[in-house]
């Protein structure tokens, strides 16, 4: 793995925009326990085509007026140029220095909308490199179960390497409970040159049905032994949880061991699980 060792591990968490003025203040005591924790920084999602514009911009002002590091994503399919340097203005003004840039999905029900001036992520980051040369640090998204509608795993992996050779510095995974493919995925991009640090996605198992949910639209995979054990605790959330804790410190433990240069914790805006595994795992914690 020396591609993935070349540097300090990085641990983060990834916060949504809630929809409420309500979810906003208990996001609020979320971030604030886990922030005790002393991740690296919180990235905030953002929806294609500027769905969750607005409530990106208040997560992220409200992290900042916290003096807490944050990584706006920024989903390009559906936008324009100017939109885009728009917001990569405000951020550079706020001084924010590193993003998360993506393609996104455009959201279902819009009848397709207007598909905007970018076509892939690669562009974006190409983009942002060309408007605002080194301010920023750029993650991009990475699959080790391989994106699902690339036409086949040497495709995505070029497609991959297009992104980084475009000026990605770093990449995080979409989730994954099979830490084989991470490590596939990771040799792969070593044999064709690409050695920037990529930080697996963790999406702790707290609900089995919104799990097999994202699941399936992301092409991430439950394996059987994991799908099944928890379809057959039904309703009984407790064993769910406490499962779900084992089998994602597992693959954690197993992740660092192997060298992977951090973890990216998808927390759902959830505290508790993210702050557990941080516990267990013995991540670094401040003071
Ligand atoms: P790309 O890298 O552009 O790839 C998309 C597809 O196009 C792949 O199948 C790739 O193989 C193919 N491709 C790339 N370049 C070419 C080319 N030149 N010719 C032909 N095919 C090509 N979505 C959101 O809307 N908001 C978010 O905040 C968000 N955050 C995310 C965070 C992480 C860590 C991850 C892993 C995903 C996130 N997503 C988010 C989901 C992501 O936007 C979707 O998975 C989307 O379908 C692909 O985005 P991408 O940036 O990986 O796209």
């Amino acid at each position: 793995m020396s591609s993935t060792t070349h540097q300090t591990p990085v641990y983060s968490v990834e916060l949504f925009p809630p929809k409420t003025a309500q979810g906003m203040e208990k996001l609020k005591g979320a971030i604030e326990r886990i922030n005790s924790v002393g991740p690296e920084y919180f990235s905030v999602t953002y929806g294609a085509g500027g769905s969750t514009r607005e409530r990106t911009f208040e997560t992220i002002d409200w992290l900042c007026g916290q003096g807490i590091d944050t990584a706006p994503h920024l989903a390009c399919i559906g936008s324009t140029r100017a939109e885009v340097k728009s917001i990569l203005e405000r951020y550079r003004d706020q001084g924010i220095r590193r993003l998360v840039a993506l393609r996104g999905d455009m959201p279902s029900g819009t009848g397709g909308g207007h598909s905007g001036e970018f076509r892939y992520a690669s562009e974006l980051v190409s983009y942002i490199r060309s408007q605002f040369g080194d301010v920023f640090s750029i993650e991009v998204a990475a699959y080790p179960e391989y994106h699902p509608q690339a036409g086949n795993p040497a495709r995505d992996l070029e497609y991959f390497k297009h992104k980084v050779e475009a000026g990605a510095d770093g990449a995080i995974t979409q989730y994954f409970y099979n830490a084989d493919a991470y490590f596939g995925f990771i040799e792969s991009c070593c044999r064709v040159g690409v050695d920037i640090p990529i930080v697996p996605g963790i999406m702790p198992i707290t609900n089995f049905t919104q799990l097999a949910r994202f699941s399936d639209a992301s092409g991430a995979e439950i394996p059987r032994w994991i799908r099944r054990r928890l379809e057959g605790y039904g309703d009984d959330a407790e064993s769910i949880r406490a499962f779900g804790h084992e089998v994602v410190l597992t693959l954690c433990r197993h992740l660092i061991e192997g060298g992977a240069p951090g973890l990216h914790f998808y927390s759902m805006n959830q505290s508790d699980p993210v702050m557990r595994l941080w516990e267990a795992l013995g991540l670094p914690q401040p003071g």
